[in-house]
């Protein structure tokens, strides 16, 4: 039987809507709405069109924007005077920089990014103070895309107490904040990487599989238990015909979408894991939209939380 496909982007459109009112009442009680600040370094094609996506959707649910560009061949002292900017301006309750930065900026400029911004507007979660409030299992900003992983999870009804869950993938943005959340939920969690040994039957065991890899296709049907969730992370452009044709039926419209484009996005779950799982993620579709949710979520929690001091 197919897996029941959980509709990321219905989830999203109801978190969206819920801040409405919240963006109202801040406008009615302090007369202005919350405000985003964006900092952007350079000129990577998906960068632009996932900031382009975050700015308009604030913009749609009512939230302020204001984009900070900062030429390639800037320095990194550029990004973090536009960082320091931000974090002292009071009209702005959220900041973040779009990953990644220019290699020029250097190895360590995420890190020294990161370490710049103000923790009380990190909506991006991503500051040691917020990882530090997670890990305790805190009130604080948590990382989106995880957190918007769990809004779908609960909201889908699905049983997280108790579950087993595997993630694959232990990056700091997705892969080690998802586990933690899981496990504050009482999940019974264990986190996958490159060097996991055997790692199909680990995942096999998973009632809840998240897929954070950002390799196309990878999880292939053996990797999933007959019935488990699959949350599928992954955003994989590919534009290699030979490998599209082998993972989709001729029929599929996914490959007209390729013959159309030249390329298209997959997951990291192979479509033949549909046939398997109970429940999964889309991509598009999935996890994504619920990722710029989150951020908007994050947004209004961080304005409420500075008008309310
Ligand atoms: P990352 O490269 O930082 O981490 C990838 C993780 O996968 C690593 O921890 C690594 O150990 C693991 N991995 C790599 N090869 C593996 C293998 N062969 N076997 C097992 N594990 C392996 O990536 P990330 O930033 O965590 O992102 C992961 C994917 O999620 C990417 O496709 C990214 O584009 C996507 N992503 C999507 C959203 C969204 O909103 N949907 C948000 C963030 C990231």
């Amino acid at each position: 039987m197919a897996a029941r496909i959980l509709d990321g982007a219905a989830v999203a459109a109801a978190i969206r809507g819920e801040l409405k009112p919240r963006i109202a009442k801040l406008q009615e009680r302090f007369g202005r709405t919350p405000g985003l600040g964006i900092v952007l370094a350079g000129h990577d094609p998906a960068s632009e069109i996932y900031v382009r996506n975050k700015l308009r959707t604030a913009g749609e649910a009512g939230i302020r924007t204001e984009l900070i560009r900062v030429s390639e061949e800037a320095d990194l002292s550029h990004v973090l005077a536009a960082v320091t900017a931000l974090n002292c301006r009071d009209d702005i309750d959220g900041v973040l920089v779009q990953s990644p930065l220019p290699g020029a900026m250097g190895a360590d400029a995420e890190t020294r990014v990161i370490d710049t911004i103000d923790p009380a507007k990190d909506v991006d979660g991503f500051t040691p103070a917020n990882v530090g409030l997670l890990v305790q299992n805190r009130p604080g900003l948590v990382a989106c895309t995880p957190s918007g992983v769990m809004e779908l999870l609960e909201r889908e009804g699905i049983a997280i107490a108790g579950a087993r869950a595997v993630v694959i993938g232990r990056s700091d943005i997705v892969g080690k904040p998802m586990a933690l959340l899981l496990l504050h939920r009482h999940a019974t969690v264990t986190i996958c990487h490159s060097r996991t040994r055997d790692l199909p039957a680990v995942a096999r065991s998973a009632d809840i599989l998240v897929a954070a890899i950002g390799k196309p296709a990878f999880v292939t049907p053996d990797f999933v238990k007959p019935g488990a969730v699959v949350i599928d992370v992954g955003i994989n452009p590919v534009s290699d015909g030979a490998r599209v044709r082998s993972w989709f039926p001729p029929d599929s419209p996914r490959l007209a979408a390729f013959a159309k484009h030249g390329s298209i996005t997959v997951g990291d779950a192979h479509p033949g894991v549909a046939a398997v799982a109970g429940a999964m993620t889309p991509v598009p579709g999935g996890v994504g939209p619920l990722t710029i949710a989150m951020l908007l979520a994050n947004t209004v929690r961080a304005a409420e939380a500075r008008l309310r001091t």
